[in-house]
């Protein structure tokens, strides 16, 4: 038991939206864009490339180092990285994950065709010259870049650290190892202008449901809902609290983020066992956050603020 219940974590690199904020104010929750790594099963997942994936990756190097005296002889550095949508701080780090630069390197990222494009063609318009010394093509890792869309379930089979994709209409569960971890997709377009993906990540029954950039519809959001249903996790924006969002100087309805309230329902509706609130406005400070804690500590839902360094253990949250 003891061993299970170490294999299914979940830290926060990078919780801020919108751009990164480094500022002595903002030091407890932190300054860095998007990025959460999950590690289960002896796989490596990691959910989008905002800022706080620049550090992940130097500890990945880190450990790469320390694993052996030479590239011939050193553990490769195998990832799953899963992309929410390309806007700047959920990409803005990438040019700076150093793992991608290590030729044994083999990261499967995965996102979602947008505007007509493949996933692999955004994000290699991201990094090219004259805007990075380093086209995406020109990185010696192995990058395998695919389109990731609502009918695929990705399966982590145990000790693989080749992903396989399948269709969920086609594929016989049955023949599922049951240690394997699951990645679902699906796709919310209310987040401007061609939307985003939510994952959710299931492992011997339990899973973590990311929806970030993301605002609510009245009533809740029906797909989200099914969608992360029961889950023990629910990563979700809050990236407004709701005197900003309606504000009548410079209001935010239609930005595409959430409120805390906004959250709170969401995780209502889905029975989420816990609520962490993401893509902190990088305008609010620590004591303003610490403000939006203590109001959700009110409501019924299990909720906190997420923070650069966040730990939690699925298993144990039970
Ligand atoms: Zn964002
Ligand atoms: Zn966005």
């Amino acid at each position: 038991m003891e061993e299970i219940s170490k294999n299914f974590k979940i830290k926060f690199w990078g919780v801020r939206g919108s751009h990164p904020i480094p500022n002595p104010d903002m030091m407890k929750y932190g300054g860095n864009t998007s990025c959460v790594e999950i590690q289960v099963n002896g796989h490596l997942i990691i959910i989008d490339a905002g800022t706080g994936v620049i550090g992940l990756g130097n500890e990945l190097i880190k450990n790469y180092i320390s694993s052996g005296t030479n590239e011939f002889n050193r553990e490769p550095i195998s990832a799953v990285m899963l992309f929410s949508h390309t806007h700047h701080d959920h990409i803005q780090g990438f040019p700076f994950f150093k793992p991608a630069y290590i030729g044994t390197s083999k990261i499967h990222m995965y996102g979602s065709k947008s505007l007509g494009l493949d996933f692999a063609d955004t994000l290699s318009q991201s990094m090219f010259t004259p805007f990075f010394p380093v086209d995406l093509g020109e990185m010696d890792g192995h990058l395998i870049i695919n389109n990731f869309r609502e009918t695929d379930m990705i399966i982590l089979a145990p000790g693989e650290t080749k992903p396989i994709t399948k269709n969920i209409f086609d594929y016989d569960m049955s023949k599922l190892d049951e240690d394997s971890v699951i990645i679902h997709c699906l796709k919310s377009y209310a987040h401007p202008k061609d939307g985003v993906l939510f994952f959710k990540i299931t492992w011997r029954g339990h899973s973590v449901v990311f929806a970030s950039d993301k605002e609510g519809y009245i009533g809740g959001d029906s797909k989200l809902t099914s969608f992360a249903r029961n889950t023990d996790l629910l990563i979700h924006d809050a990236q407004y609290i709701m005197d900003d969002y309606v504000s009548p100087v410079t209001p935010k309805q239609g930005y595409g983020h959430s409120t805390p309230e906004m959250a709170i329902e969401a995780a209502k509706l889905a029975n989420a066992q816990k609520l962490i609130l993401f893509h902190m406005d990088p305008s609010y400070t620590d004591k303003m956050i610490d403000i939006i804690g203590e109001n959700i500590q009110n409501s019924i839902v299990n909720a906190m603020v997420a923070y650069e360094g966040l730990e939690i253990d699925l298993v144990c949250t039970k």
